[in-house]
């Protein structure tokens, strides 16, 4: 029988994008090789932001003096903190299987290959294949950790972010190739765990808006974290189950060696397309990701793709609102959907998040603005709290006073950033947000705050 939407692929693109044509209508057959919730549940953004918890909690404690609380000192049992990581997942995962189900969504556990005319083979676990023809075929295959192609990356001890999320102790050393979001998130959870982290770090945090970047390393470097700036890893030794890491500066040139226990590959992720048979279906694709047009169809009509398979914005509500545009669209639908304001969180102590323009890109672009900044040292919630590292950032155009970007660096910046990501998505200008009441006392009167300061008028600056 020919299904009407196949959809290959249950991370945050796939699964969302089922159960969306579902609601509106779609029979959707729903294939997985691996894990329900794909990456993000299973391997990514659940698991570290459960771990994530246990180094603020661990940091927090040992400020406790600063609240009047004198502990004796504290131990770790790290079977607990995976044993609870893994239940925060199995629950997430367990709740999805539900909804899928109460939505009818067929789950076929197996890896899927397509082949000429939109026909796809599930390899299933039992051994046998499964042909199936589908009128429409959503490819939400996700994506792996890259491994840098130097010598010594396949030596025992060398690990990508899959391996670390489940490693079974606290390395005594842990060295971090790589400082994207995922090196950073994990860096820093091992360092409060009990790790000496080295990161080697060619460009640190690149997507984020360089003020932060900037303000946020001495912050690293009080938790202890070593940070070896404009750096490579150029190779891997391994004797008596020590790994010896080669290190060469990008701009001296200048080599060094980094020991450890553990070396972490964190030079970003690539595109799972392996087993995707593109080929034979005839989709184009290059080793970046997938190629689509602005309706995520690829160049063979009926054939869709999105998410972390596409190569661009790795992030699962990038994804997830891909999978929505893409099956509305495939739905018949015609929905208005922003996919350009997109906010980006780094979760670490303290927290970043930006959306919208980096100060470097307006500069770049020559776009006139202004911009505006509040100190959570200023704020009495955050004072309160304890919690008085980092500002919120302000960027608007100058001459229509729309909003442009905004960058926050401090106590629950990922959520804060969500009020600018909404004002940036409406095209709303600074007057829009100074004119809403912001209640007292919170953090988000910083961002009131800082919109204000872009005119000199903050009242507490
Ligand atoms: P995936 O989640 O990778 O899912 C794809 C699924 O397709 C997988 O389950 C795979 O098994 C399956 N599949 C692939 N090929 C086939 C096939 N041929 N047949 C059948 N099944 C197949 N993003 C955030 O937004 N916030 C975060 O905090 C965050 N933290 C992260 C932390 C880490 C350590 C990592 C690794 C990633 C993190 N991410 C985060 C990124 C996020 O996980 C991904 O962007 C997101 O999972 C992409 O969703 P997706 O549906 O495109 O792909």
């Amino acid at each position: 029988m020919k299904k009407e939407l196949v959809i290959i692929g249950a991370g945050p693109g796939g699964y969302v994008a089922a159960i969306r044509a579902a609601q509106l209508g779609a029979q959707v057959t729903l294939i997985e090789g691996r894990d329900i919730g794909g990456t993000c549940l299973n391997r990514g953004c659940i698991s570290t932001k459960a771990l994530y918890t246990n180094a603020k909690k661990i940091n927090e404690l040992k400020e406790m003096g600063h609240f009047g609380i004198q502990l004796e000192g504290f131990t770790i049992d790290f079977n607990t903190i995976q044993e609870r990581k893994q239940s925060v997942v199995t629950q997430l995962v367990s709740g999805i299987e539900r909804l899928l189900k109460a939505y009818k969504v067929e789950i076929i556990k197996g890896w899927a290959t397509l082949q000429a005319d939109k026909t796809i083979a599930v390899a299933m676990e039992d051994g046998t294949t499964q042909i199936l023809e589908a009128a429409h075929i959503l490819l939400a295959a996700g994506s792996k950790p890259s491994v840098l192609p130097v010598e010594g990356a396949d030596l025992p001890g060398v690990i990508t972010s899959d391996d670390l999320l489940n490693i079974d102790h606290v390395p005594k050393r842990l060295a971090v190739a790589g400082s994207g979001v995922i090196g950073i998130e994990l860096a820093a959870i091992f360092q409060a765990m009990g790790s000496e982290v080295t990161v080697i770090s060619s460009t640190l945090l690149k997507r984020m808006d360089g003020e932060m970047v900037k303000r946020v390393q001495p912050y690293l470097k009080k938790q202890g974290l070593n940070l070896l700036q404009d750096c490579r890893v150029t190779g891997v030794a391994r004797e008596n189950d020590v790994l010896t890491v080669e290190v060469r500066n990008k701009k001296t040139g200048e080599t060094d060696t980094v020991t450890t226990d553990v070396l972490l590959m964190a030079p970003g992720r690539e595109p799972m397309l392996g087993r995707l048979g593109l080929e034979a279906a005839g989709v184009a694709h290059n080793a970046k990701g997938i190629q689509v047009n602005d309706n995520f169809e690829t160049n063979v009509p009926g054939i869709y793709a999105i998410g972390d398979a596409l190569g661009g914005m790795m992030l699962a509500h990038v994804a997830s609102h891909q999978g929505i545009a893409a099956v509305e669209r495939i739905m018949g639908h015609t929905p208005e959907i922003r996919l350009d304001v997109v906010p980006d969180c780094v979760f670490m102590d303290p927290q970043l998040a930006g959306v919208g323009k980096t100060e470097e890109e307006l500069k770049e672009a020559g776009i006139p603005y202004i911009s505006g900044k509040f100190l959570f040292g200023a704020n009495g919630k955050a004072l309160a709290m304890g919690e008085t590292d980092g500002f919120v950032k302000i960027l608007a155009r100058e001459d229509d006073h729309r909003l442009l970007g905004a960058h926050i660096m401090g106590p629950h910046a990922s959520d804060l950033i969500h009020e600018l990501a909404l004002a940036l998505a409406h095209d709303m200008t600074l007057e829009d947000v100074a004119n809403t009441i912001h209640a007292h006392p919170t953090l988000a009167e910083s961002v009131l705050e800082a919109v204000l300061a872009t005119k000199g008028e903050a009242i507490h600056n």
